[in-house]
């Protein structure tokens, strides 16, 4: 156990030391999550496991996304040739989004939750990051006023690429997210990309995310 306040940068740099061992994303993106703190993303009494590499809950049966997974998917997303604007369904507490807020522009992220889409925007204004549109909605349809986004990222699996998010990727651009797929306990991690003639999906690896559900879940 450590005390999060001296020694959160030392054991988060471990935990990014661990992360470039296995060739997950580049220089750049482990650079971010070298200088992004995801101890303030997760409740004070969890905070001593935020650079363990592990899904953690987040409260409203939700997790943040394990690091080895988000490196990944970074690195999948920051792979397009222009890094105008990347669309997130499923905010979350928000992490996932602060590393997209250093590799794109502009950065549109939608949350079903609204307990947590308010409080991930409260925790990305206490980092001063600016350049992200929250959105409380239920996130299959997109938010077709920004698009077409370079990049989308879906944070929680669905049972195939949901169309209206495909067609929201723009020419060259790039989705990421889990679908279900029998050959894994959980998901695939798909990269579906955009070409001149139509689109190429390839599968990244194994994963397990929550659902992708309809729907909205009000405060009151
Ligand atoms: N990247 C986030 C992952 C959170 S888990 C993080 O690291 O914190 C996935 C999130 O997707 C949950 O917050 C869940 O509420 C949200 N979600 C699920 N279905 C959704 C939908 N249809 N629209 C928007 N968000 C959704």
């Amino acid at each position: 156990m450590f005390g999060i306040g001296m020694t959160s940068a030392r054991a988060r740099a471990r935990l990014v030391n661990k992360l470039a061992g296995q060739d997950l994303a580049s220089t750049e993106v482990l650079e971010i999550m070298n200088e992004v703190p995801r101890h303030v993303f997760v409740d004070e009494a969890i905070a001593h496991r935020a650079y363990d590499d592990t899904v953690l809950p987040i409260g409203f049966q939700q997790t943040i996304s394990q690091p080895t997974v988000v490196a990944m998917m970074s690195n999948a997303a920051a792979g397009v040739a222009d890094r105008s604007k990347v669309l997130e369904i499923g905010t979350g507490c928000g992490y996932q989004t602060a590393i997209l807020s250093r590799l794109f522009d502009e950065v549109f992220t939608i949350e079903r939750i609204e307990p947590l889409h308010l409080r991930a925007r409260r925790t990305l204004a206490n980092l001063e990051i600016t350049n992200v549109t929250f959105k409380f909605a239920d996130g299959h349809e997109g938010w077709p006023e920004y698009g077409p986004y370079n990049a989308v990222i879906g944070t929680a699996s669905a049972e195939d690429v949901p169309a209206e998010l495909s067609d929201q990727v723009a020419l060259n651009g790039r989705l990421v997210m889990p679908v279900n797929d029998p050959r894994f306990v959980g998901q695939s991690l798909v990269q579906w990309e955009r070409t001149g003639t139509g689109y190429r999906k390839s599968d990244l690896c194994g994963v397990r995310f929550v659902p992708m559900l309809k729907g909205i879940e009000a405060t009151s």
